[in-house]
Formats: structure tokens, C-alpha cells, sequence
């Protein structure tokens, strides 16, 4: 049994309640084959991650690909820690991920009358029980169980006399409302990941379905809500495992069908920790704030615990919903590596066509802030710069260090200040010849500009590095950016001559001195 009281039927010898070694069948994986109605339920208590938009994705991919109703339900019940901010910020990352919804948003906040219905037929049912010990007595119970060795347990006492009760209520205590949990009784999923996971009752606490003030706890208003809007298959990460027996006994004694599940494996870190902002593995708004684009997005979250055949890493959506299947997702925990993502990224970018580039460079560049979107010139320049740099990214973040010096004031970086400073008149000798050069030329066009300055590093007899790297710096300041000639013609004539002046006079200041 592992901590959590579960026992998992798989293709290994595996101890069973009697402490001998037993081997289980191994299970068949099977896929989802019937039109599924499934949710995704995220808590808008904080942004939606990597973790969160692999579980929108996957219920999404399952509703598509068995033609099904992919709904979505915001679990607000927790209304100190929910926020409008962040659920309006998990919206926004779905519809950008493109996982489009067909029923809902419902939020829980709103359907306080079906969870007390549903908690008077429990009453009613006679499964659920008032539970009137204080949080501090609970916690006496919880330590002498850890005392004893125990698994931390919690059964309320349903023994109370009459008398008792009634000095409870004199006390002003409100009872809490616990599931009376079968306990000779065993629940098992038959999981389209894990296989069979048994689950025994004794091991189960009599967890609570309304809380003193009748509000509803998650178990509850998750089991009612899927039993209610008729979901058919529930996709979730592995986490939720435990609270998947609970969900299940609730819906069972309102007499109705469970759904079937497929808990999906954790999502560890490159160092097979748990995944954490320590990998930059953030929300899905910061991956799109660090410049990644959507396809490399969505693609690395559909290989976290699933694949096609081992070697694809990149599917168009259809090709997505044609092939994914549950029975192909890998029990083991998934890695999510930043770094891999990233060689998506660029391998997506450089995949695009000029104009599909330019879009998402220019909304980038609104977005983040780096030109004010009614700037017209300031557009205009970055549609021009795309050839010069759409070989180059990464991500769409590595456009300011290349190619941010074209929006701004010749700013020259230390250390390329550092390199020309380093041999003075070898530097006003390059920049001196590139700039007569390009003076004289009659058409700045690129072949001009690229003839030019490969005769004069001829003349000069300098190597292409010791003479071009002087030019970039008289130019943009840095030591790398787009290519020298490029950015002599994206520049123009007259701004590029001004800059070389500018850096040839700084170097005749220290010449002189
Ligand atoms: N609201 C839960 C969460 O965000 C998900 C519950 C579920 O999928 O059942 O973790």
C-alpha cells in the first residue's frame, strides 16, 4: 500500500495486503471511444501553469478527438484566495493556447443552491453525519494517531448524547457535515493511465462535504458538479488521485454513475524535482511574455507524459487531435525542460512564413511594451528588420538585444567600448574607411554596401573580424546584433553615417589624450 492508502495494479510483482509478492496482469491501455463530455476545472487562485494548461489541454484533445463537449468550470469556492484578475488571466491563456470551450465558464461561486440540495439528499441518504469536534480536537486525534504510527485518519465521534448536542449548540458551535465512509468497503478506479487503483476504505478519512457555514468543500462541489453537467471522463493530474474515491462516493450515493477517470502523470523539472518556478517553468502568460510562441507552446505541454511515437515534437493542432489518445499517456512523471522548449521555439519560428513572423513580432512587441502600437514608424521599422533577424530568435525576446539599437539614441556598450579602446587607431582606421565608403555610394542598397566594405577590408588588409566588428560597434553600439550589413541598410544612409561620426569622434577624444 503506498501512503495514501491506494494499491495499484500493475505489471510488477507488487506486495499485497498480506505482505506477500504478487504479480498483478498487466492492464490494457485502452483509448476513449465514445463522444466524451469532459471538464476542465481550474481554481482561479493564481495563474494558470504548465501543470494546469497540460490538464486544459489534454481534456481538450479528448473532447476533440472523440467528438465530444469540452466544458469549462471555474472552482471558486475558496473565495479568499479567488480573483477575478486570475481567472480573467486563466481565460486569456486558454483562448491563446486556442482551447476553446463549449459550455460554460460555470463557477461553483454561483451554484451554492445546488451543493445544499445535493447536501440535504446526502442527510437524507443518511451517508453524511454532523461532526462537532472543534479544529483543536481534530488535531489531538491527528497526533495520537502519529503517535501510535497511524495514518492521520479523521472520523468524527456520531455518539454524542443528546444532551451533549444540545450544549453545543447552547456553546454557539455550528457542526461541520463528514461522509460516513463504508469502511468495509474498497473503491477501485479503473484509471486509462494507471490501471486499476484499489482504495481502501480504512484508510479513507471521513473527509468533510459541508463545512459548518454549509459551504461545500472541493470533493463535494467537484463530484456534484461532474455528476450534474453529465461529465462522462474526468482528466486530471495525478495529484488529485486521492480525492478521486471521495468524489466517487459521493456521486454514488446520490445514485449516480461515476465517471471515468485518467489521472495523468506529475511534472518534474529537468533535475526530476518537482516542476517549480526554479525551472522557469512559470505561467503560460510568462511563456508568452519571454517571447515564446503558441505552437512550441502548445506542443511542449502535449509531450508532458504524452507522445505519438517517441520521436515527433511537432504537430499541427489537427494532427493533435487526430492522434492523441489516452492510451499513450506514460505513467512515469513527464520532464518539462525549458531549454527544450526553446529549440522548439526557434525551430517554429524560422518554420514561419515572413508575414505569419512579422504578426507575431510586431503583437509581441506591442504586448510587451517595447513600442506604443500607434507607433507607425516605429512598426514600419520592425517589418523591415524581420528578414535581418527571423533567422536569429529563439524566442521573440531576443529581438530587443539584436535589434533594439535600431528604436534607440546610439548607446555603445562597454565592453564594445572596451574592443575599440583596446587599439585606438586600428579602430578610427576601420570606422574612418567604412564611413568614406559609405559617403560615397551611390545607391545604399545591400550589395553596394557589402562591395564596399569588402574592398575596403582588402585595402586596409585588415581580417573580416578586425574590421567589420569596429563597424557594428560604430553602429549599434554592441558587439552582436543583426548582420552588419543588414543593419546598415535597415539604419539608412544618413543615421548611419551620424552614428559612425559620433563613435569616431568619441575615439579622437582618447586618440588625442
Ligand atoms: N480545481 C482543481 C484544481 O485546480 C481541479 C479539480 C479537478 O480537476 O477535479 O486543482
Amino acid at each position: 500500500m503506498t501512503p495514501g492508502g491506494c494499491r495499484v495494479a500493475a505489471n510488477r510483482a507488487h506486495p499485497s495486503r498480506t505482505g506477500i509478492l504478487r504479480t498483478m496482469p498487466p492492464f490494457q491501455r485502452r483509448d476513449i471511444t465514445v463522444p466524451a463530455r469532459v471538464r476542465f476545472a481550474p481554481s482561479p487562485t493564481g495563474n494558470l501553469h504548465v501543470g494546469g494548461a497540460r490538464t486544459a489541454l489534454f481534456s481538450w484533445l479528448v473532447a476533440r478527438h472523440t467528438g465530444g463537449v469540452y466544458v469549462l468550470r471555474l472552482e471558486d469556492t475558496d473565495l479568499e484566495r479567488s480573483t477575478p484578475e486570475s481567472e480573467a488571466q486563466i481565460l486569456r491563456s486558454l483562448e491563446w493556447l486556442g482551447l476553446d470551450w463549449d459550455e460554460g465558464p460555470y463557477r461553483q461561486s454561483e451554484r451554492s443552491d445546488v451543493y445544499l440540495r445535493s447536501i440535504d439528499r446526502l442527510k437524507a441518504a443518511g451517508v453524511v453525519y454532523a461532526a462537532w469536534e472543534t479544529e483543536q480536537e481534530l488535531e489531538i486525534q491527528r497526533e495520537q494517531a502519529r503517535q501510535n504510527r497511524r495514518a492521520p485518519v479523521v472520523r468524527g465521534r456520531r455518539d454524542w448524547t443528546e444532551d451533549q448536542i444540545a450544549g453545543f449548540v447552547a456553546e454557539g458551535r455550528r457542526p461541520a457535515w463528514r461522509f460516513a465512509v463504508d469502511l468495509a468497503g474498497r473503491t477501485v478506479i479503473d484509471d486509462y493511465v494507471r490501471g486499476e487503483v484499489t482504495f481502501e476504505h480504512t484508510a479513507i478519512e471521513d473527509f468533510v462535504v459541508a463545512r459548518s457555514d454549509d459551504t461545500p468543500t472541493y470533493n463535494l462541489a467537484a463530484a456534484i458538479d461532474d455528476l450534474e453537467m453529465g461529465i462522462t471522463h474526468v482528466i486530471r493530474g495525478e495529484d488529485h488521485l486521492s480525492n478521486t474515491p471521495k468524489q466517487m462516493m459521493v456521486i454514488r450515493a446520490l445514485g449516480g454513475t461515476t465517471p471515468e477517470y485518467a489521472h495523468i502523470p506529475l511534472i518534474l523539472g529537468p533535475d526530476k524535482k518537482r516542476l517549480s518556478k526554479r525551472h522557469g517553468a512559470a505561467s503560460v502568460e510568462d511563456l508568452r511574455a519571454a517571447g515564446f510562441v503558441q505552437p512550441a507552446v502548445l506542443n511542449a505541454l502535449a509531450l508532458l507524459g504524452w507522445s505519438f511515437d517517441d520521436k515527433t515534437t511537432m504537430f499541427t493542432v489537427g494532427e493533435l487531435i487526430e492522434k492523441f489518445s489516452v492510451a499513450r499517456i506514460s505513467k512515469s512523471p513527464a520532464i518539462f525542460d525549458l531549454k527544450k522548449l526553446e529549440v522548439l521555439n526557434g525551430r517554429y519560428l524560422r518554420m514561419m512564413s515572413t508575414d505569419e513572423f512579422t504578426d507575431v513580432l510586431l503583437e509581441h512587441l506591442e504586448r510587451t511594451g517595447f513600442f506604443d502600437g500607434k507607433d507607425a514608424a516605429a512598426r514600419d521599422l520592425a517589418r523591415e528588420s524581420v528578414p535581418a533577424v527571423k533567422r536569429k530568435l529563439t524566442t521573440l525576446a531576443d529581438y530587443d538585444p539584436l535589434a533594439g539599437w535600431l528604436f534607440r539614441p546610439l548607446e555603445i556598450e562597454p565592453e564594445a567600448w572596451a574592443t575599440l579602446a583596446g587599439d585606438v587607431r586600428r579602430s578610427i582606421q576601420a570606422i574612418g574607411g567604412g564611413l568614406a565608403r559609405l559617403e560615397l555610394l551611390e545607391a545604399f542598397t545591400l550589395d553596394a554596401i557589402k562591395d564596399a566594405l569588402q574592398d575596403q577590408l582588402h585595402i586596409l588588409g585588415e581580417d573580416a573580424r578586425g574590421f567589420l566588428e569596429p563597424q557594428r560597434i560604430a553602429l549599434t553600439g554592441q558587439r552582436v546584433s543583426t548582420g552588419i550589413y543588414e543593419s546598415l541598410l535597415l539604419a539608412g544612409r544618413e543615421e548611419a553615417v551620424a552614428r559612425y561620426r559620433h563613435t569616431l569622434g568619441r575615439l579622437a577624444e582618447i586618440w588625442v589624450a
